[in-house]
C-alpha cells in the first residue's frame, strides 16, 4: 500500500486520549503534590483510599505499590507459608501464583470455565483435593475476574466455606465490575487489583489497592506496607515490606476515579458494538446475567477452519490493528510454576484457551469509524 494513504495505526489501549481529556485536572493534582512536597503519605493517599471504600462499598482500603503487592500483603498478613495450599486457576497473569511461592506456600492450579474464562468450580473443589492428597493445608483460594468479568463468587463462597478457606479476590483486571449488582471489592475476605496504566483503572506508574470489610486485616495490612511496623516505630512486629502507594500516585487516581463511572459505560458501548459486528464469526464473549464487566479486555477465540491464530494476528497487523495474547501459556506450562501441582484431571481448557484466545483493541476512547477499522480488519482476515 502506497504510505501516504496508509492509515495510522491503531491504538491497543490509548492512555494519550484520557490524558487529554483530564489535562489540568491532572497536572493541578500533580502540581498541589510538588506544593506540599509530601511525596510519601501525603494527604491524597488517605484521600483516595476514602474515595475507593466509597466507590466499591467496602469498609477499609488500603493503597499500595502495585497489584502484586496488594495479593501478597494479604497471604503475609494471614501468615500463609509453607505447608500450605492456596488454590487459583492456571489460566491468569502470573503475579495471581507467583504470590503464593514467594511465601512459601504451595500454589495448586485448577482449570477455568471456557464461557467466562474464570474460576471452573468442580476443578476448584478437585484442586482442594489433590492439596490434601499432598499432605498439604488448604488455606486460601485466589479467584481472578479475568479480563473485567466478575468470577461465580457465590459458587466460591459455598466451596470455601465447607473447606474453610478465607477468599482473596484477584481484581486487578476488574476493578468497577459488579457482580450480581454489586462491585467487587466486597466479596471474599479481602479483594486485591492493580493500578497499572492499562488496568481499566490505571494510575502513570504502579499502584494497587487491597479491599476489605475486616478491621483487623486492614490493621495488619497497614502494617505490612511499612515493615511490619507496630505501634513503636523502631519496634516492628512482624516482617513486612515497603509497599506504600505514592503521593503523585494516589493524586492523579484521584482525578482518574471521578470519571472512571463513564468510562465503564463507554467501554461497555464498545464491547457492544463488537459483539454485534462479529459474534456470528467468532466466539466472543459473553458476559453472565447480572454481572457488569469493565472490559480489561476483549478477548475473542478464532473458529477452527479459519487462518489461524498467527496469521489471523499478522493480517490485523498489516492493516494497522494490534492485537495481543493473553494468555499464551497457562501458569501451570510456565518453566517457573510447571513442577506445582494440579488439580486432578489436568487442565484442558486452561490448555485449549491458551492456544485459541487473541484480544482486540479496547478502551473507552475506541470511536466508533476506528472500531469499524478493526472490525473490517477481523472480518477480512476471516474471509467473511
Ligand atoms: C496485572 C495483574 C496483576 C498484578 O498487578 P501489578 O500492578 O502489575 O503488580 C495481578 N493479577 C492479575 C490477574 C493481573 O492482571
Amino acid at each position: 500500500m502506497n504510505q501516504h494513504l496508509r492509515q495510522e495505526p491503531v491504538a491497543f489501549i490509548d492512555v494519550h486520549a484520557q490524558r487529554r481529556r483530564l489535562g489540568a485536572s491532572i497536572d493541578d493534582a500533580v502540581g498541589r503534590v510538588l506544593t506540599h512536597c509530601q511525596f510519601i503519605n501525603g494527604p491524597e493517599v488517605t484521600q483516595l483510599e476514602s474515595d475507593l471504600a466509597k466507590f466499591s462499598g467496602a469498609k477499609h482500603v488500603v493503597a499500595c505499590a502495585s497489584g502484586t503487592d496488594a495479593l501478597l500483603m494479604v497471604l503475609m498478613a494471614k501468615n500463609v507459608g509453607p505447608g500450605d495450599a492456596v488454590i487459583c486457576p492456571s489460566f491468569t497473569f502470573c503475579a495471581t501464583g507467583e504470590v503464593v511461592a514467594l511465601t512459601g506456600a504451595t500454589p495448586v492450579f485448577v482449570d477455568v470455565d471456557e464461557t467466562s474464562f474464570n474460576i471452573n468450580i468442580d476443578s476448584l473443589k478437585r484442586g482442594i483435593a489433590a492439596a490434601k492428597k499432598l499432605g498439604l493445608k488448604p488455606k486460601a483460594v485466589i479467584p481472578v475476574d479475568l479480563f473485567g468479568q466478575s468470577a461465580d463468587h457465590d459458587a466460591i463462597a459455598a466451596v470455601a466455606a465447607a473447606e474453610g478457606l478465607f477468599i482473596l479476590d484477584d481484581a486487578a483486571q476488574s476493578f468497577g465490575a459488579t457482580y450480581k449488582g454489586r462491585r467487587l471489592g466486597t466479596f471474599g475476605l479481602a479483594t486485591a487489583t492493580s493500578f497499572f496504566p492499562a488496568k481499566p483503572l490505571g494510575c502513570f506508574g504502579d499502584g494497587g489497592a487491597i479491599f476489605t470489610d475486616d478491621a483487623e486485616l486492614a490493621d495488619a495490612l497497614r502494617s505490612v506496607r511499612v515493615h511490619g511496623q507496630g505501634n513503636e516505630k523502631y519496634d516492628n512486629v512482624r516482617i513486612g515490606l515497603t509497599a506504600r502507594l505514592d503521593t503523585m500516585q494516589a493524586a492523579i487516581l484521584i482525578e482518574k476515579l471521578k470519571i472512571f463511572e463513564d468510562e465503564i459505560v463507554a467501554r461497555n458501548v464498545v464491547a457492544q458494538r463488537y459483539f454485534d459486528a462479529l459474534h456470528n464469526l467468532v466466539i466472543a464473549p459473553r458476559v453472565a446475567d447480572g454481572n457488569l464487566s469493565v472490559w480489561a479486555q476483549y478477548t475473542i477465540r478464532l473458529p477452527k477452519d479459519g487462518p489461524g491464530r498467527d496469521a489471523f494476528a499478522a493480517a490485523l497487523k498489516a492493516q494497522g490493528i494490534p492485537t495481543a495474547i493473553y494468555y499464551p501459556k497457562s501458569m501451570h506450562q510456565q518453566t517457573a510454576y510447571k513442577h506445582y501441582p494440579v488439580a486432578e484431571g489436568g487442565l484442558p481448557v486452561s490448555e485449549k484457551l491458551s492456544e485459541e484466545v487473541i484480544s482486540l483493541p479496547m478502551h473507552a476512547y475506541l470511536d466508533q469509524p476506528t472500531q469499524e477499522r478493526v472490525i473490517k480488519a477481523v472480518r477480512d482476515a476471516l474471509g467473511a
